[in-house]
């Protein structure tokens, strides 16, 4: 074919209208992909630990909160908080939630104890919250959460036995209490099975030994079996009956207290039947925040992982 200058140009043109409309799509798909990107990150508005990313693993965080409880449970996908510490950790605690999980699914409280519900207010003010659980009984706690909820439109339930809330992987049924008219509001705390990524995981709260038979009479048995215990009472002997522990017979028990506390928890005779048993035991007063790793076979402790890891680079 003759050499022709403007079916030259013409080749030119189509090339650069091709790698114009290339530059134009690329553009485009960038925007597209950061914009929506940006969307999904910015409606979970979460920061995730590259642990929870991996399908079918999950966390559960003991975090210290001093003396008190503060217990969140985070999937990939699913955020639930059980408990928050008390008023003097408030500030602590809502920075370690809005770095892990950013926003709640569920907002569990066991009892309406400073040491349970005192972080509350500060969650609520700063960590978009799905759903509240708790046990609707007078009490002023109580009810200055509740107008809380409804000024910022979060519905709230009360903790039946029996019933099941799930968000994602973690599904939550509660035990107890079986009752709401102990004379004791320790008893009254809500007694819950945790069950995520095939790890299980008792909280009772305060629950007294009263309570903890109550749920046994209940015939709760093959619930109560659970992979991980958050030993009830800070780990006062007030709690923790034998029955109710053999019925639980967990592998690893965490004791969420103060370092030196006034209460002198955990008590020796319940440390005792948790260190028989051969079950691990962690303390936040002793270690810090507890982070148990799941995969739905093995249970890791995440800061012995990191240690092992160090010990082996080095
Ligand atoms: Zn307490």
């Amino acid at each position: 074919m003759a050499y022709s200058p403007v079916r030259k140009y013409k080749k030119k043109a189509v090339r650069r209208g091709r790698e114009w409309l290339v530059r134009m799509l690329t553009a485009l798909f960038s925007a597209l992909f950061a914009f929506f990107g940006s969307w999904s990150y910015g409606q979970t508005g979460k920061i995730i630990p590259r642990r929870e990313l991996l399908t079918g693993t999950a966390s559960i965080h003991f975090i210290d909160v001093g003396q008190g409880d503060a217990t969140m449970i985070l999937t990939g996908d699913a955020a639930v908080l059980i408990d928050t510490g008390p008023r003097s950790s408030a500030g602590a605690l809502t920075e370690y939630v809005k770095t892990y999980a950013g926003r709640l699914d569920y907002l569990i409280l066991t009892h309406p104890h400073e040491d349970h519900v005192g972080g509350a207010d500060d969650i609520l003010e700063s960590i978009p919250t799905g759903r509240i659980l708790m046990p609707l009984v007078e009490n002023s706690y109580t009810e200055s959460l509740l107008h809380t909820a409804e000024e910022k439109n979060i519905p709230v339930f009360d903790t039946v036995p029996g019933s099941q809330y799930t968000a994602g992987e973690i599904t939550c049924t509660l035990l107890g209490p079986v009752h709401k008219n102990y004379e004791n509001l320790n008893n009254v705390s809500a007694v819950i099975r945790v069950d995520v990524g095939g790890t299980s995981l008792l909280i009772s709260g305060d629950a007294e030994q009263e309570a903890e038979l109550d749920v046994l009479m209940a015939g709760n048995l093959p619930l109560l079996d659970c992979d991980i215990y958050q030993v009830g009472h800070h780990g006062s002997s007030t709690s923790t009956s034998l029955e109710f522990f053999t019925a639980i017979s967990p592998d690893h028990c965490v004791i969420s207290c103060a370092y030196g506390n006034e209460y002198g928890h955990p008590h020796t005779t319940v440390l005792q039947l948790l260190t028989l048993s051969g079950a691990a035991v962690y303390r936040t007063d002793t270690e810090g925040t507890i982070v148990l790793d799941t995969d739905g076979k093995t249970i890791t402790r995440r800061g012995s992982l990191v240690a092992a890891e160090e010990k082996q680079a080095s």
